[in-house]
């Protein structure tokens, strides 16, 4: 049986040479799957399985791919966009926790959000990435 296992391992390790493997979008594509499955079990409706069934089948292709570079990719603008998306979602929710003490805008020059805190009149604000300067009533 050891001696199987062994071999399965070894066969398992031949197939896959060459091919780019689990990367973080895979993962993810697989994740999405599941989830779908399991509200298609609960709201049945025929579309989130095949819906899923595409997304574990893209998975795979992915897993097999023989196109590193290409699939390589795929991944850093999968987790450019993860990187984005959490930093919005840091960013709501500073603005929400500091709504009562500080005053959030865009930079005029570039939309780099800037802060100045409440009350104190109006201030010149000098973008730190631009140095575009900014009169604001806080
Ligand atoms: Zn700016």
């Amino acid at each position: 049986m050891r001696n199987f296992l062994d071999r399965l391992g070894y066969k398992l390790s031949e197939l896959m040479y060459g091919r780019y493997g689990v990367d973080a979008f895979t993962s993810f594509l697989v994740v999405v799957a599941l989830v779908a499955m399991f509200v298609e079990i609960l709201v049945p409706s025929g579309f989130l399985s095949l819906a899923s069934l595409a997304l574990l089948v893209y998975a795979f292709w992915r897993t097999c791919s023989k196109n590193a570079s290409g699939r390589a990719a795929e991944n850093r603008r999968y987790e450019e966009l993860v990187r984005k998306t959490k930093a919005q979602v840091n960013l709501m929710y500073k603005r929400w926790k500091n709504r009562k003490t500080t005053v959030y805008f865009k930079c005029k020059g570039c939309g780099q959000v800037l802060s100045v805190p409440k009350g104190k009149g109006t201030l010149r604000v000098v973008c730190p990435k631009c140095r575009t300067e900014v009169r604001k009533k806080s």
